[in-house]
């Protein structure tokens, strides 16, 4: 995998292509402290086998929506939600190919306390909250709840498993041509009471998350200021690191950045992971997510 390559032309397409379009958590960070790994609050583009999928619809979804309208041809879009946190859905109503009568757009997510999950965006539209109404989304939508299911198509797999976070959050595993790229922007690795999960949950979700090419995991926290933030359904760099070497996954992106956390500082940060993942023997690469810049995975394993 390499970082900040063009994308390929479709001849010789790999089987996925990622880039974040944000990467900050809790609210949007913008600024001169910031403007390297990026203050837009979480957005994922995959695209994988023809297929174009969309994770989560923080403000990072606004310039991913400008650049998907600016493409001569695009087919239908996909579009997963992790959870409804508003640094997850806050740029949905900005997001241009909805306000396009062209567009077909698949939206799913897990229903939120018995409300389903267009229920959920028509009231983040609401005229309390937002000057346009839900029925101006010109474009042919189709709203479904996924819970942990599996959306499969031509080959391409998108698996859906619960993690520890407050409210029902799900994290992604997007599998193409033997490769597999897993989105976890939101969960609490350790620590927090998150009995709906029950027993084993560790262990799950090195399964789930096992041999991927990339794990994109939250990591909020460094352990000192973790002691602060038991519960708030966020890890840290060291526990993100932990799951990456049980997973044995080929890179480790760290996401979810902190609302204060400088450039400057997640350098630092990542040094330091980086001789922690060596002593550990992670035979991985460690770096902080940072937005803008394309992870193009390789058509095929050796
Ligand atoms: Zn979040
Ligand atoms: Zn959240």
């Amino acid at each position: 995998m390499t970082e900040s390559a063009p994308v390929p032309s479709a001849a010789a397409a790999p089987s996925l292509v990622a880039r974040c379009w944000g990467t900050r958590g809790s609210i949007p960070s913008p600024g001169p402290l910031t403007a390297r790994y990026g203050g837009n609050t979480p957005c994922l583009e995959v695209r994988a086998g023809g297929h174009h999928l969309v994770f989560d619809a923080g403000t990072g979804i606004r310039a991913l929506g400008e650049k998907l309208v600016s493409e001569p041809s695009r087919g239908p879009l996909v579009v997963f939600l992790t959870h409804f946190h508003w640094d997850h859905i806050q740029g949905f109503p900005f997001f241009r190919p909805l306000y396009d009568p062209e567009a077909c757009i698949e939206i799913l997510g897990p229903t939120q306390m018995g409300v389903d999950v267009q229920t959920l965006f028509a009231g983040q539209m609401g005229p309390i909250y937002f000057p346009i109404p839900f029925e101006a989304l010109a474009a042919t939508k189709q709203f479904e709840h996924l819970d942990e299911d599996t959306w499969e198509r031509d080959g391409v797999r998108v698996r859906a498993m619960r993690v520890r976070h407050p409210s029902y959050t799900l994290g992604y595993r997007v599998e193409a041509g033997g490769r597999a790229l897993v989105f976890v922007p939101d969960n609490e690795l350790v620590g927090g009471d998150y009995e709906e999960l029950g027993e084993g949950f560790a262990d799950r979700l090195a399964d789930f998350a096992a041999g991927a090419d990339v794990l994109i995991h939250d990591s909020m926290f460094t352990e000192a200021e973790y002691a602060a933030h038991q519960g708030w359904g966020h890890s840290t760099f060291d526990q993100a690191l932990a799951l990456a070497h049980a997973a044995d996954v080929g890179t480790l992106l760290f996401y979810h950045h902190a609302p204060q956390r400088t450039d400057d500082q997640l350098d630092a940060i990542v040094a330091e992971m980086r001789a922690r993942a060596d002593a550990l023997g992670f035979a991985g690469r460690v770096a902080a997510a940072a937005e803008g810049a394309d992870l193009v995975i390789p058509e095929a394993r050796p």
